[in-house]
């Protein structure tokens, strides 16, 4: 089974459309997102409206929380809130409703999948150091765990000591543990502007993060378009 896993597209129609054109080329049988649809692009809509029709698993990102009033933006950044008030006028009742029931965690064949971490996937906590994938492993009763939520693709191994990499092809054949982060669809932080997602065969267990180009300009014009904060037009250039 090849598994396209993708997330944090933040309102990004213009790298979510190239990502699922790049997983179908892949041949990927199923989709799995990992939460973070809205939020910071201009476009929410239109990507809640294509993961529904996906009608793959999905999960609960911040964002999606923040957009739909059951998380406090009091403790977004300044950008963040801007942006988060701006797409809950964008979204209509049929967007909200899709966003309000989507769950935490999700358990497959060897792996499972979660936005932020495993170790209180409600609270949104961050996966950066090697203290949170040890308490993540912890929590962890699979092969894999898929994550995101920092937008950087990162890998921890349960390895002693903990070793970690940020190589876009991870194999898996002998064993070890891993937590892998796919990266961000719609808002790369690790200075590489293109979208991030990714391909996980079992067969061969060997994990891909796959990046894709995309109009960034385009993206961004529609930010500025929208009269959201310009930051994050450029944000997008940059890739952080
Ligand atoms: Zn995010």
């Amino acid at each position: 089974m090849r598994y396209a896993i993708f997330g944090d597209i933040h309102g990004n129609f213009d790298a979510l459309e190239k990502v699922l054109q790049c997983a179908e080329k892949e041949k990927a049988d199923e989709y799995i997102c990992l939460g973070d649809i809205v939020g910071y692009g201009a476009q929410p809509v239109e990507c809640v409206q294509k993961i529904k029709e996906l009608g793959c698993i999905c999960l609960a990102g911040n964002h999606d929380h923040a957009a739909i009033g059951k998380l406090d933006i009091d403790f977004f950044n300044l950008y963040a809130r801007e942006a988060a008030v701006w797409t809950r006028t964008a979204l209509g009742p049929d967007e909200r409703e899709f966003l309000n029931g989507l769950g935490f965690v999700e358990h497959l064949d060897d792996f499972a999948v979660v936005h932020g971490s495993l170790h209180g996937p409600e609270l949104f906590n961050y996966i950066s150091t090697i203290f949170d994938a040890d308490l993540s492993l912890e929590a962890l009763d699979k092969k894999i765990l898929f994550y995101g939520h920092t937008h950087i693709p990162l890998t921890f191994f349960d390895t002693d000591p903990m070793t970690y990499t940020m190589d876009g092809e991870i194999p898996l054949g002998d064993g070890t543990r891993a937590l892998i982060n796919i990266g961000s669809v719609g808002q790369p932080r690790d200075e590489d502007p293109r979208a991030c997602f990714a391909l996980y065969d079992d067969s061969d267990e060997l994990v891909r993060l796959i990046r894709v180009e995309y109009d960034v300009e385009k993206a961004g014009e529609r930010i500025i378009e929208a009269g959201l904060p310009e930051a994050l037009a450029v944000r997008l250039q940059l890739g952080k």
